[in-house]
């Protein structure tokens, strides 16, 4: 391994060449089954026929022009978006960091245009949003934000799950504009609110004038068995954000807005050379006309059904499992202590599995998973788990 990137990752010892589906295979040729997809990226699966097309026949006609000229296929995928979410607009970012500094951005402009001078945006404990100043800053996680001190000001901290805690913290601060929460939090452990916390959210912040900002980074593009997970609710948010499964790998992030959110940004406000160029945009509408013609938000219901009901069968009554939950394709099995050796153990049976918030097992497989690969991934990672637990 060279020095010569900063050690910024606790890089696992192997590297891959090549994908197809729900398969990875390194430089030896043993073959793994990802049950990761790149930190839900992959959602159609490794080396994508359609998207791969796609990408070389853009790739051969205009890669880049800027955004001082229209790009006809950010249009195309703008609509295209706003066509499938009911939301007005887009700004198109090159990740989720970037898409959330977004909606950040809209939420202080939003603040000011209504003579807020200094806004707050409300944010939850152990979410993720990403490792900019603001992202981070905005992320409810202390290890990522030690060191980078001073941070941006102007985020409150409630316990995620907890509507009396946002009242609370709306009723003691005016400056309050706007909430910035994930449907389903990830990184900081596969945590699943109740049915109604949307909903709740939404109906504060339409009393209050609130804007409700969704991070669907993670959640999006059908992982959670619905296209958005906002959808499980039956409302919409004044703004969400995309990234990560958007295009299957091609780097690309999307600020999503409606209604008095959708008016803030005008022109000179926001920017990014690479946002929206035509390689990404194709790759994207390459990406959801997949996952549209093959029902994979659908498919992503029932495959996470059928997984979590058979970690649940087959893992039940272990003493070391605190919890398995999971919506769609968004699964954790929770242990009562940190099990910061599995990830290698399960390397070892060519399982490709993460760890987060030290003790979840978090599972996001490509929506492609077979019945037969869903069935492997059980057998391979029950008894993995159950020799590491020592049974
Ligand atoms: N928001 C959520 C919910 C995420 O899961 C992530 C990445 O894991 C991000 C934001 C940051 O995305 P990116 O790494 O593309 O900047």
């Amino acid at each position: 391994m060279t020095d010569n990137i900063m050690p910024t990752y606790s890089r696992l010892p192997i590297g891959f060449v090549k994908g197809n589906g729900s398969w990875l295979t390194d430089d030896k040729g043993d073959k793994y089954l990802d049950c990761l997809s790149g930190i839900a990226v992959c959602g159609v699966g490794h080396a994508n026929k359609k998207v791969a097309q796609a990408i070389a026949d853009q790739a051969n006609k205009l890669v880049h022009t800027s955004n001082l000229y229209q790009v006809p296929i950010q249009e195309q995928l703008a609509d295209k978006l706003c066509a499938l979410s009911g939301m007005d607009n887009v700004f198109f970012a090159n990740s989720g960091a970037e898409a959330n500094e977004a909606a950040i951005k809209i939420a202080r402009k939003y603040a000011h245009d209504n003579n807020i001078d200094k806004p707050a945006i409300i944010v939850s404990e152990n979410s993720f949003h990403g490792r900019t100043l603001a992202t981070l800053s905005a992320t409810g996680n202390r290890k990522i934000q030690a060191g980078f001190e001073p941070l941006v000001s102007g985020f409150i901290r409630v316990a995620y799950n907890d509507v009396e805690a946002v009242k609370k913290a709306i009723s003691a601060n005016k400056n309050i504009v706007a909430i910035l929460v994930e449907p389903v939090q990830g990184e900081g452990g596969v945590n699943i609110p109740k049915p109604q916390y949307l909903n709740d959210l939404r109906e504060i912040c339409d009393q209050n004038r609130l804007l409700l900002m969704l991070d669907e980074i993670q959640t999006g593009m059908g992982r959670t068995g619905k296209m958005f997970a906002f959808e499980h609710n039956n409302i919409k948010p004044d703004v969400f954000t995309l990234a990560k499964s958007m295009a299957n790998g091609v780097p690309i992030g999307a600020c999503l807005a409606r209604g008095e959110a959708a008016k803030v940004l005008k022109a000179g406000n926001h920017g990014s050379t690479f946002g929206g160029n035509p390689l990404a945009c194709r790759a994207a509408l390459a990406t959801i006309e997949e996952i549209e013609n093959n029902n994979l938000d659908i498919k992503a219901k029932a495959a996470g059904l059928n997984l979590l009901n058979g970690f649940k069968d087959k893992l039940a009554g272990q003493s070391k499992i605190s919890d398995i939950r999971g919506l769609g394709l968004m699964l954790g099995i929770e242990f009562k202590e940190d099990c910061p050796n599995l990830v290698s153990k399960a390397l070892e049976h060519k399982l490709l599995i993460n760890v987060t918030a030290s003790k979840v097992v978090r599972l996001l497989p490509p929506l492609t998973i077979t019945e037969d690969e869903q069935n492997l991934m059980l057998e391979k990672l029950t008894s993995i788990i159950l020799a590491y637990i020592g049974n």
